[in-house]
């Protein structure tokens, strides 16, 4: 597996299995704040908190752009933990650039060619999501724009697919996990926060995904889901978080890695 290097003390390499948690969208320096404290804690190194959000209707929460980059720099700065943001589109990357640790590729942007031809030109590391419609070879197929430049720190996601299940909000394709071991170098991590779509069912996906062999999970955690202004359904809370840590922790170690 080609490692990625994240910063000077994280790398995310065969041994070592990657927990990313934090809010699906910065909502206020309060929430952020709260939350990255609590998650560093928890042994968190690397805090999520969406900026630019992707939203189905423009009449939701549409994220607090800039503002919430500031905000999630200013977590960093306090606790010291790396961040991840989405990257909407190509006039906010500069500034996504400038803040983020790792770029986040959402799934609706998964075949934004011309986005990801972009984010190929710089060099730190991009977790790129599984579109919800593509194959694993699409998948791949994408991962190809982001090295045309040179730059193989990428990360691939499994987020779920839309199937004509309608029990949960996406179908998480364990599936993918050994397949894209096979087919290609990036590490895999496992998103079952927006699979799930409900937080009832994200542990036993993340269990799953660990036990399939999964280099890592990117997990929604909210200070007090129920206020929370997007996905508020599938958010947990930091003790759920706790619990689902040392499960996870434990099926990671019988696949040889080790949780960072
Ligand atoms: C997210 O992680 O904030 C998100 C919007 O997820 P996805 O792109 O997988 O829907
Ligand atoms: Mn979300």
């Amino acid at each position: 597996m080609n490692p990625v290097e994240i910063n000077d003390e994280l790398c995310l390499c065969d041994d070592t299995f990657l927990m990313i948690a934090g809010p699906c969208s910065v909502e206020s320096e309060e929430q952020i704040l709260e939350v990255a404290r609590e998650l560093k804690k928890t042994g968190v190194k690397v805090l999520r908190g969406g900026a630019f959000k992707p939203r189905t209707s423009p009449d939701s929460f549409q994220g607090l752009g800039e503002e919430g980059l500031k905000l999630l720099a200013k977590a960093r700065e306090e606790t010291g933990l790396a961040i991840i943001t989405e990257v909407m589109d190509e006039e906010n990357l500069p500034v996504v650039e400038e803040y983020a640790d790792i770029i986040q590729i959402g799934s609706r942007n998964s075949q934004n060619f011309s986005l990801l031809r972009k984010v190929s030109r710089q060099d730190k590391p991009v977790m790129l999501k599984r579109g919800f419609g593509n194959t694993v070879d699409e998948l791949i197929a994408s991962s190809k724009y982001l090295s045309m430049n040179g730059n193989k720190k990428i990360i691939l996601t499994e987020r779920g697919i839309r199937t004509f299940e309608q029990s949960t909000r996406f179908t998480l394709d364990i599936s993918a996990v050994p397949v894209l071991h096979e087919r290609s170098e990036y590490p895999v991590i496992i998103d079952p926060s927006h699979a799930a779509g409900a937080n009832r069912y994200v542990e036993p996906l993340a269990m799953a995904g660990a036990a399939a062999g999964a280099d890592g999970l990117i997990i929604e955690v909210h200070p007090n889901p129920k206020v929370a202004l997007s996905d508020a359904a599938q958010q947990l809370t930091v003790q759920q978080y706790n619990n689902l840590y040392s499960k996870v922790k434990q099926i990671a170690a019988i696949t040889g890695k080790r949780l960072i």
